[in-house]
């Protein structure tokens, strides 16, 4: 970025959030309490958007899905699919390393109870659109839940009901991009049976084959995978 832009670790553009990262810093002097940047393959294939660092997880550790239960599914998934290093995320200093992904969320800082407010997504929605700008363009992308699927939707300037969120559907972008999504991977999709490891490994294998086709889906432009 050039010298004299907007840094990430700077950002207090929404109220709420920055002081509720600042009234948690007593409580919690050992974590990391500012916006979580992205992690992972400066260079991706494959760009997953969460939602949200969790408060004992990404907002903890600083990287994100990691140090709590949300990323349990997704780091053993990429590592099945041979994109991280190590099944397991426990801290940003484990070592673990992602090849050919890059992770990120919709909204960089931790919201009170997981939920951003939609004048937040939108507010944070010009940090993803800088980190869309700047994959490469045969990237896919693979949205965590429907939050994550609007942003990546409003990033692209594109209308919602163009592409409608549904787990396992593929949209193809104008762009030549293929945008995924899943039901998000959070403690309680998995442990109620909403979204279980063979349905999150579909979408994986889904993307996998299309990008060994190298190929986008045919029209219509959304489309559940198969
Ligand atoms: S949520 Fe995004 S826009 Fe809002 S303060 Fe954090 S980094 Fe900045």
């Amino acid at each position: 970025m050039a010298a004299g832009a907007p840094r990430l670790a700077d950002c207090r553009a929404c109220p709420r959030l920055s002081a509720f990262l600042d009234a948690a810093r007593d409580r919690h002097p050992d974590y990391f309490l500012k916006p979580v940047p992205a992690f992972g393959d400066p260079e991706p294939r494959l760009l997953i958007v969460g939602l949200a660092p969790g408060f004992h997880g990404a907002n903890r550790s600083g990287r994100p899905f990691t140090g709590d239960y949300a990323g349990v599914l997704l780091y053993q998934t990429l590592h099945a699919f041979g994109f991280a290093s190590r099944p397991v995320s426990t801290a940003a200093d484990d070592g673990l390393v992602l090849a050919g992904c890059r992770i990120t969320n919709a909204v960089k800082c931790v919201p009170p109870e997981n939920k951003p407010e939609t004048t937040e997504i939108r507010t944070c929605n010009a940090w993803l659109r800088a980190e869309l700008a700047a994959l490469p363009a045969d990237a896919a992308i693979l949205a965590l839940g429907q939050i994550a699927h609007k942003a990546v939707l409003m990033a692209s300037g594109l209308r919602q009901s163009a592409h409608p969120f549904a787990h396992a559907a593929t949209h193809r972008l104008p762009d030549g991009r293929r945008l995924y999504d899943s039901y998000h991977c959070s403690r309680y999709n998995t442990q109620t049976g909403r979204l279980t490891p063979a349905m999150f490994q579909a979408v994986f294998a889904r993307i996998a084959k299309d990008q060994e086709n190298g190929s986008c889906p045919s029209s219509p432009s959304s489309s559940p995978a198969a």
